[in-house]
Parts: C-alpha cells; sequence; structure tokens
C-alpha cells in the first residue's frame, strides 16, 4: 500500500469513529507517530497534507526538527522525558504528552521563558495502573495538576491528558481505560475550571474505542507508516 492509501484509510476509519460518537471528524487531531521512520517518509504524508509528527526519542526527533525547520510542522514529544532534555523542548516542539512530574514543568517553563518560546502540556496517566508504565498514577492526578497549574503560563499551557494502552489488555479492558482518562479530564474541567481539553489516546490498534470513548488525538504510527523495523 503507498502512504496515500494508508492515510486515506486510516482518515477513513477515523472520521467513521467520530461520526459513531457523534462528533465531528475534524474534532480528532491525527498525529502521525514518524519514530525510527526517514525524513522520505515523512516528507511522503507532509506533502500529503499531514502537519502533525510525533517522536519518542529527543536526539531523533531535534535531528528531524531541523530538517522540516522550514516547513513548519507541529512536533510533539510522545516518550519518555528526561528533566535535562527539557532546554531542548522550546523552539521544536509544540506539544509534550508525556509529562508525569512537576520538576519537567518548571524546567520547561523556564526554558520557554528564555527562548520566549511556548508549548502545550499533557498530563501522562498510567490509568491501568501497569507497574511497567510511566504515567501518574490516577490518584495521584489532581494534586499533581493542581501544582502544576500554579507553575504554567501563557507559554507553558497544562491542555489535558494522555495515556497509552495497556499492551495485554483486551479490547474491553482497553475501552475501560480511555473512559477511566475522560471521566478524569471531566473532573479535572470541574475542579480547575475548562482550560483542559485534550485526550491524546489511541494508537494504530485502538483508535478507534479511543475515538468513540472521547479521543480528540490519536498517535497512530505503524497503520500510516507500515511496521516499524
Ligand atoms: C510508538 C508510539 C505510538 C504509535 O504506535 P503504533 O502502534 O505504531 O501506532 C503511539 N504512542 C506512543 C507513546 C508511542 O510510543
Amino acid at each position: 500500500m503507498s502512504a496515500a492509501e494508508r492515510l486515506a484509510a486510516v482518515t477513513e476509519r477515523i472520521a467513521a469513529a467520530a461520526r459513531r460518537s457523534g462528533r465531528l471528524p475534524q474534532e480528532v487531531r491525527l498525529i502521525a507517530v514518524s519514530k525510527t521512520k526517514t525524513s522520505q517518509d515523512i516528507q511522503s504524508l507532509v506533502d500529503l497534507g499531514v502537519n502533525d509528527f510525533g517522536e519518542n526519542q529527543i536526539q531523533e526527533a531535534l535531528d528531524k526538527c531541523a530538517q522540516f525547520r522550514e516547513t513548519a510542522l507541529n512536533w510533539h514529544f510522545i516518550g519518555h522525558l528526561q528533566s535535562n532534555k527539557c532546554k531542548f523542548i522550546p523552539g521544536n516542539f509544540s506539544w509534550v504528552h508525556s509529562i508525569d512530574n512537576e520538576k519537567l514543568v518548571r524546567r520547561i517553563a523556564q526554558a520557554n521563558r528564555q527562548a520566549g518560546a511556548s508549548v502545550n502540556l499533557l498530563l501522562q496517566v498510567n490509568v491501568s495502573a501497569d507497574p511497567a508504565k510511566h504515567g501518574v498514577p490516577s490518584r495521584e492526578l489532581f494534586s499533581l495538576v493542581e501544582h502544576i497549574l500554579e507553575l504554567a503560563s501563557d507559554k507553558t499551557q497544562l491542555r489535558g491528558l494522555m495515556t497509552i494502552g495497556y499492551r495485554g489488555a483486551s479490547d474491553d479492558e482497553r475501552r475501560r481505560s480511555f473512559a477511566a482518562l475522560r471521566r478524569l479530564l471531566e473532573q479535572c474541567q470541574q475542579r480547575f475550571g475548562e482550560s483542559m481539553t485534550e485526550l491524546s489516546m489511541g494508537m494504530s490498534g485502538d483508535f478507534e474505542p479511543a475515538i468513540e470513548e472521547g479521543a480528540t488525538m490519536v498517535r497512530v504510527g505503524t497503520a500510516l507508516f507500515g511496521p516499524r523495523d
């Protein structure tokens, strides 16, 4: 299958899932997860109109950001972020999906002030309490949000929540964890106001149930680019 055919198939499945849940297809943002893929692979999707790309390794991501500097793409950092790498975020990434502690926010906010750049943050929640995964446990979420909102500014905004479906989970368990993330976002909105609006959930294997449960961003790699080596 060509890149165009894969993109058309994914876009159609996103639109159908959005309609099933009573939403408009354009309410779901497709993030093409380009980790391990080449600049040519990325360029083929850029040529087809894709603007949002996700990467999970900082060095690989920075190389790609530099190569596409002139193209004005939105880069999303979706991997585990070490605090000594936060200085690379401003000017390169417009979104970080994997915030799971206060220190990262403090460092990014400081780097943003120095660079005069801005970035949108999502908190990664470990909804399934999978010990092998990064992310904030659900029970610690509200206190972390409260602290992060104190550090946030117009240049460093907390915009929503992200989760990664547990690998070994059944379809039902995955859907339940997506629904749980949506309820957590609703509770954040009740407690802290409406500024958090985004739900980043769903990958190649589960983006349809994620959209049905309210995803506003889906992170899709394999279904767009083919398998990674
Ligand atoms: C790799 C990755 C994806 C995309 O996974 P696919 O199954 O290839 O769609 C999404 N989210 C995160 C955090 C990832 O690391």
